[in-house]
């Protein structure tokens, strides 16, 4: 997300930083091409503007131009200003779920927004990051596929849902939806209530009759964040039917601009709660404006990509295979294990997109070398081995090789060097065992 506008900040800050002092004219010419930058990533006028004048009144300060590094002092400004655009500086706004239960979570948003597939993302979440017992219900009577797609995905998850009858209103559903909670102890019921292409007084008197009836504690609006300032006009628009609580923005994992989370905030007052950031269930982040400001500069986000490793990677299995790994040794079902848990936490693009100063080297990396397919094809390599193969690499000669070139699909070259790749690591793991630094001449891990 936000790679367009990172690459553009880059190049503006890159100039700044680049000198020692710097005048007031400096820091108007950096402004107006941050200001082109916010444009381009179709963030709504106002809200540059507002951003623009906030910046320059700190930045042309005398404390800022006669700073030892003065540069510095601007992207800590911009940085200060991004975090505040994007919802302030305290911790993500959870669900507020903690009332009597059933605690009442009403989705609402345009057809083909995400909103089936952001309750159940939602749903998993509560059940297995929160250890609550979630039913869903689909209320959207008109289009019977959404409703069997939502009994689909909780099959999927391992959530309830509430049984679909044939000829129900959406507030007779959400009646039936509400007593079979309180019945059988799901403690959080999320309503999944029918999006049109528009946004119609249909649409909104249904939703607020089923808002009387639900007395949601969350109404979230979910808005594609590909859609820009079309997603912002939507959620003003609803707003000022039906009170919103916070929002969502999906497919955020294919948004390089970033223009809609940008202006959210700022246009609607609502917080961001969470992001879409791919299609599969597990694929919903906690909008954290301070990180989402470090990753806009190209500061990286590590805290997201341990969170994202603590979700996607069992820890026991982790724990097995560091002490395996002390003990020097590394085999290849280890090596499938790894690049398994690599694909899991966003593939080779979405871990260098959070590792800290990635965005400068970017153009000296090359696409093709972040291509995920060359992990799959690896992982096929290893699947290609037999059992004893992979455990005692050693016995992998030449004509083992072919062999499983062969029965993976590959040329005998991939092999070696997967081979070459795996020896590497078995000697990183073997001088850690040894309590020495992964890499002869660093310093040693403590
Ligand atoms: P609804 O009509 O609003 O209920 O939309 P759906 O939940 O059916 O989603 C429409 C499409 O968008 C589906 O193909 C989803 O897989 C996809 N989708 C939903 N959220 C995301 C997301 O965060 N990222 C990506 N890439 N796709 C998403």
């Amino acid at each position: 997300m936000f790679e367009a506008l990172s690459e553009r900040l880059g190049g503006v800050f890159d100039k700044l930083t680049g000198r020692g002092a710097l005048s007031e004219a400096d820091v108007d010419a950096a402004l107006r091409e941050v200001r082109v930058a916010l444009l381009e990533a179709d963030v709504a006028l106002p809200v540059v503007k507002d951003f623009i004048a906030k910046v320059r009144v700190e930045a042309v300060g005398e404390n800022v131009i006669k700073a030892v590094k003065p540069g510095q002092q601007v992207i800590k400004i911009v940085h200060d200003a991004l975090v505040e655009t994007l919802g302030g500086d305290g911790p993500p706004e959870g669900l507020r779920v903690n009332g009597e239960p059933p605690n009442v979570i009403m989705m609402a948003g345009l057809q083909g927004s995400g909103k089936t597939t952001t309750t159940a993302k939602l749903a998993l979440r509560l059940t297995k990051t929160d250890k609550r017992r979630v039913l869903m219900a689909s209320l959207d009577t008109r289009r019977p596929a959404a409703m069997e797609q939502l009994a689909t995905l909780g099959k999927s998850i391992g959530v309830d849902v509430l049984p679909i009858v044939a000829g129900q209103t959406p507030q007779e559903i959400a009646k039936r939806a509400l007593t079979t909670a309180r019945q059988s102890g799901h403690d959080v019921l999320i309503l999944d209530t029918a999006g049109r292409t528009t946004l119609d007084d249909e649409m909104m008197s249904e939703a607020s009759s089923i808002a009387q009836i639900a007395k949601p504690g969350e109404t979230l609006l979910v808005a594609d964040s590909l859609t820009g300032q079309d997603a912002v006009e939507t959620a003003k628009r609803f707003h000022e039917r039906l009170p919103l609580t916070g929002l969502v923005l999906t497919r955020a994992d294919g948004d390089g601009r970033g223009g809609a989370a940008l202006s959210m905030r700022a246009v609607t007052g609502l917080p961001i709660k969470f992001l879409g950031m791919g299609e599969r269930a597990e694929a919903l982040e906690p909008f954290d404006a301070r990180r989402i400001a470090g990753r806009i500069l190209g500061q990286g986000d590590i805290v997201g990509l341990v969170e994202k490793a603590v979700e996607n990677v069992d820890r026991d299995e982790a724990e097995k295979m560091a002490k395996k790994m002390a003990k020097g040794r590394f085999d290849f079902d280890d090596m499938e294990k790894q690049l398994g848990q690599l694909i899991q936490i966003g593939g080779l693009k979405g871990v260098m997109g959070m590792l800290p100063g990635v965005q400068k080297m970017k153009n000296q990396i090359s696409e093709a070398s972040l291509d995920d397919k060359q992990i799959h094809r690896q992982i096929g390599v290893i699947r290609s081995m037999t059992k004893a193969e992979r455990a005692k690499p050693d016995l992998i000669n030449g004509k083992r090789r072919a062999r499983i070139a062969k029965g993976s699909g590959v040329e005998v070259a991939e092999v070696n060097r997967l081979l070459k790749m795996h020896r590497n690591m078995a000697d990183m793991a073997k001088r850690m065992g040894k309590g020495k630094s992964p890499i002869p001449g660093m310093p040693n891990m403590p």
